[in-house]
């Protein structure tokens, strides 16, 4: 510990974000980073404290608390403050493959469960962990390091989001020979094409997936397997298979007018958009526009949030969110105490957009979407809703039931439906003959790993249903070493 005195002397700082009035003029990334000297006041805020419950990652209260892949927190931000920042690069290495994706998106469950948080602002570390990871690419630190020696496995990994990622570069740093297949036509899953740009900036997804490339990792894009590639090809062709191919069945709403045009799943959405932005930036037309339009979110989540920013960007006419829950408190519940994650009411960045171009934030709460009217051309027009009110039922679960006389029409020309996931699609799974868990997950025990089918391992969103991009990281470098141990008969991976 630095500075025993630290956290007493400094006040929590953050970066500012550009403005949201500038930043929805453009598709650039908004996150800016505090300056050197204050970066190291920041890192001396951290007591070092005995029990650092910020890189602890467990589930309490059915959400995450503390960091999932065990960040080194207090040795980094010491580090950080005695200015030994190649030292700080090489402790976050260590338990994070990709520390410039977490530092950008992570919805921080360290900071939630910092033990400062109980009384003071928690540690800054999140941006601390950012501003570590991008010193050590503009420093040229940050290098391709292919294996010295091979095993002579092969691997084949289905799906590149940030499980797949992280899989594949430890079984490749282990020496497998490592391939990864992906079924669109770039590599990064969600990384790539469900968190918008201003978000996460796709130039800093390429660079890792170049590095990882230069590392000795195949990538096989525009190949679905069970389709393109016949996963029994699969099974034949490598040593070992992990499924990392996300969850990503989405959630309908199979209300009257659903039928109507221009009501779309988010992921249509938000993946039309990226997609068109790098190939063209936005001149080809593919995607779907919201300029001009009244649009209506219905789901209160990240997905949701990301829809809104972009929408926003298109220069939609008027937005709103609708949120089936009630509005969180603006503060910690007393049934939500620390180090739990703190159920809060807060503006996520979409939110604050929204707010700067259309003056509050577009979330309305107990709401329901009753039905869509649509006009004669089959275009959806407009949204029927219903207030409704959250009571405890017998079993002590929340239930809801409609306020009378509350129905209300709201105009739209473009839904779109951020619901959530059930789960993973069924073809690949079915094929193989993947036994599935109650929630239609591929069945493999967290810590293990392995499917029933032999040398098939699973992780990701894909065995744990939709999750965050720290718990795929966690879950792809975990199976890579249960998969290297299959394949080697012990393993030096962590
Ligand atoms: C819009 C959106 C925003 C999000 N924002 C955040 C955020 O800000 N922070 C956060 O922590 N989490 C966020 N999440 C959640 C996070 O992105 C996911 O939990 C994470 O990406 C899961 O990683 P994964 O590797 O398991 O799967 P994915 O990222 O879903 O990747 C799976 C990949 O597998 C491919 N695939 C599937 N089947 C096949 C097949 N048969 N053959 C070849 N390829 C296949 C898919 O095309 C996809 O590219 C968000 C999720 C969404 C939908
Ligand atoms: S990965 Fe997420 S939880 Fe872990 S230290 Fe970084 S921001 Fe915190």
């Amino acid at each position: 510990m630095g500075k025993p005195t630290g956290f007493m002397e400094y006040e929590r700082e953050l970066p500012e974000e550009r403005p949201p009035a500038e930043r929805i003029n453009d598709w650039l990334e908004f996150h800016l980073h505090l300056p050197e000297k204050k970066l190291r006041t920041q890192g001396a805020r951290c007591m070092d404290c005995g029990v650092p419950f910020c890189h602890t990652g467990i589930i309490l209260g059915g959400m995450t608390s503390g960091c999932p892949i065990n960040n080194l927190i207090p040795e980094w931000n010491d580090l950080v403050y005695r200015g030994l920042w190649r030292e700080a690069l090489d402790r976050l290495h260590k338990t994070n493959n990709f520390p410039e994706f977490t530092g950008r998106i992570c919805p921080a469950p360290c900071e939630a469960a910092c033990v400062l948080g109980i009384n003071e602002p928690p540690v800054t570390i999140k941006n601390i962990e950012c501003a570590i990871i991008d010193k050590g690419f503009e420093e040229g630190w940050v290098v391709p390091e292919p294996p010295a020696k091979r095993t002579g496995k092969k691997v084949a990994i289905v799906g590149s989001g940030p499980a797949g990622l992280a899989c594949a570069a430890q079984l490749n740093k282990a020496g497998n020979w490592v391939t990864v297949f992906e079924r669109a036509d770039r590599i990064g899953g969600l990384l790539m094409y469900g968190i918008p740009n201003p978000h996460l900036d796709k130039n800093i997804v390429q660079r890792r997936i170049d590095l990882l490339a230069k590392e000795g990792i195949k990538f096989i894009t525009n190949t679905e397997v069970g389709k393109d590639y016949p996963s029994d090809r699969l099974l034949k062709e490598f040593d070992a298979v992990v499924l990392c191919g996300g969850a990503t069945k989405p959630r309908d709403l199979p209300i009257e007018g659903r039928e109507f045009k221009d009501i779309h799943f988010a992921m249509e959405f938000l993946e039309a958009n990226t997609k068109s932005l790098l190939d063209s930036n936005l001149q080809d037309g593919n995607y779907i526009t919201a300029k001009d339009k009244d649009v209506i979110i219905l789901g209160g989540g990240d997905t949701g949030t990301d829809c809104v920013a972009t929408v926003i960007r298109h220069g939609c006419r008027s937005l709103l969110q609708f949120e089936i829950l009630p509005m969180p408190p603006t503060e910690r519940a007393p049934d939500n105490p620390w180090p739990e994650w703190p159920k809060v009411y807060f503006l996520d960045y979409g939110q604050k957009e929204a707010a700067a171009v259309f003056g509050s934030d577009p979330r309305r709460y107990s709401i329901m979407t009753k039905r869509f009217v649509g006009d004669k051309k089959g275009n959806v027009k407009e949204l029927h809703t219903v207030r409704i009110e959250w009571q405890k039922g017998d079993n002590g679960r929340p239930v809801f039931k409609e306020i009378p006389d509350t129905e209300k029409v709201w105009p739209a020309q473009l839904v779109l439906l951020a619901l959530g996931f059930l789960g993973p699609e069924d073809n690949l799974l079915n094929k193989l003959g993947v036994v599935r868990d109650e929630r239609s997950n591929a069945k493999a025990e967290y810590g293990r790993f392995a499917t029933n089918i032999k040398g098939v391992f699973a992780a990701g969103d894909m065995r744990r249903g939709q999750s965050l991009v720290v718990w795929a990281i966690n879950e792809g470098r975990s199976a890579a070493r249960e998969c290297d141990r299959y394949l080697m008969g012990s393993t030096n991976l962590p």
